[in-house]
């Protein structure tokens, strides 16, 4: 759906791109969606934000990660590349 911009349930051919989805801190301001946050006391370290692209007929939705390829893995707990089993 992303470089087809055809949706993969219905093949309808309007998608609606969403760049930043809004996420919300226990200040109640709105932040983008991130896949992790690191919280210092001046700012937050925000890393991988999260798109969408939405089909404007049945709704179906497709979540996608902008720049993955610079994601400092080593920087989220826990995350780790994953590689096809031999
Ligand atoms: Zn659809």
């Amino acid at each position: 759906m992303r470089t087809s911009h055809i949706c993969p349930k219905c093949a309808h051919r309007e998608i609606l791109f969403v760049p930043h989805i809004a996420d919300r801190d226990d200040r109640d301001t709105v932040r983008p969606l991130v896949l992790f946050v690191k919280h210092h006391d001046w700012k937050d370290d925000e890393i991988g934000v999260v798109q969408a692209y939405v089909c404007r007929s049945c709704s179906y939705t497709e979540l996608y990660t902008a720049g993955v390829g610079t994601i400092p893995v080593d920087k989220i707990p826990g995350a780790k590349i994953l590689t096809p089993k031999k």
